[in-house]
């Protein structure tokens, strides 16, 4: 493993051990306290001999971010003990419904418009993010969010809960989409590790029609009206990745009949067996074609539509699609 982590967790573990030995001597020997400092001496013995983190069944590296999270794991994934197995699957449940508990209701009532929503996790969790939340100040109008964390698992399925929280309680502020992205972009930049970051999309839709949207860096959201379909670019970067980033804000008027439909990657970019990807300009058509419907019917044939074209291969990535009409 990386020199540089493990002299940080040699550090960090031997500072541990001292508070474990001053809490034995407060306490007295306690069976789970004495087994606890054998394994902390047998993680520091092998960093000496220059074994640690290496698997102790097959001697692959164990995963780094496993053993930073728990610097005294000592198998692999695929070597679990099945104590170990049992922790992670219900460590696993409670994510689900921990995420399942953020996800918006099924039939949230907005005046003006009918919505439906997709949304499966490629795992038990997901780095799919999408809210739909009614204006506080605004009865009648809908905030509407979609977005993709950075990675995958249970480490995107935490930065998708942070996001959730920082527009939620953005929402309040009454600021036009353009500045409550800027805010959350700042928020989850103090908030997160360099790396992680975001695309979204983030709109409000008014009862009488209006939509005004920003989107930083996400799949273009696509407007569906008699007329043709019409791609909303993305004015501006992911957030998470600087700090100051600016935005812009797409203002448009929609009318009876429009559909917004918006998606993550996990859409356009799923493969069939012969690895050619799903791609925007068939799903393009597909709305062009179909985007009449109500909003769970057009959600429907979007999915059969991707189901057929993915056919045998397998699905790789979490996917969500959110579906608004102007009624
Ligand atoms: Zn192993």
């Amino acid at each position: 493993m990386n020199p540089a982590v493990e002299t940080q967790l040699r550090s960090q573990l031997a500072q541990r051990r001292n508070r474990l030995e001053t809490t034995i001597a407060e306490v007295g020997q306690q069976k789970d306290l004495v087994d606890l400092l054998h394994e902390v001496d047998r993680a520091l013995e092998k960093m000496t001999k220059g074994t640690y983190g290496s698997c102790e069944t097959c001697h692959e590296s164990i995963e780094e971010e496993r053993i930073l999270a728990d610097p005294l794991c000592r198998n692999c994934l695929d070597h679990l003990t099945e104590q170990e197995r049992k922790a992670l699957e219900s460590d696993l449940d409670l994510a689900y419904q921990i995420q399942a508990g953020l996800l918006p209701k099924k039939d949230l009532p907005v005046q003006g418009w009918g919505i439906a929503h997709h949304y499966t996790p490629a795992g038990p969790v997901s780095g799919d993010y999408y809210d739909l939340i009614v204006s506080p100040h605004e009865p009648g109008s809908v905030y509407f969010l979609i977005g993709d964390v950075s990675g995958k698992g249970v480490a995107a399925s935490i930065l998708m809960a942070h996001l959730h929280a920082i527009f939620r309680s953005l929402v309040s502020m009454k600021l036009p989409v353009n500045q409550l992205v800027a805010h959350a972009n700042r928020l989850f930049c103090e908030g997160t590790m360099s790396a992680q970051y975001a695309t979204l999309v983030c709109g409000k839709a008014t009862e009488s029609g209006q939509i005004e949207l920003c989107n930083a860096g996400h799949c273009p959201p696509l407007l569906r009206r008699s007329r043709g379909v019409k791609r909303i670019e993305s004015t501006g970067l992911p957030v998470g990745l600087f700090m100051h980033s600016e935005y812009d804000v797409t203002r448009m008027t929609v009318e009876k009949g429009d559909t917004l439909l918006l998606y993550t990657d996990g859409l356009t970019e799923a493969r069939n067996p012969s690895g050619e990807e799903y791609g925007e300009e068939r799903l393009v058509s597909l709305l062009d074609r179909d985007g009449g419907h109500a909003p769970q019917d057009l959600l429907t044939a979007c999915l059969k539509d991707l189901s057929d074209f993915r056919s045998t291969a397998p699905r790789a990535d979490d996917l969500t699609i959110l579906a608004l009409r102007c009624e």
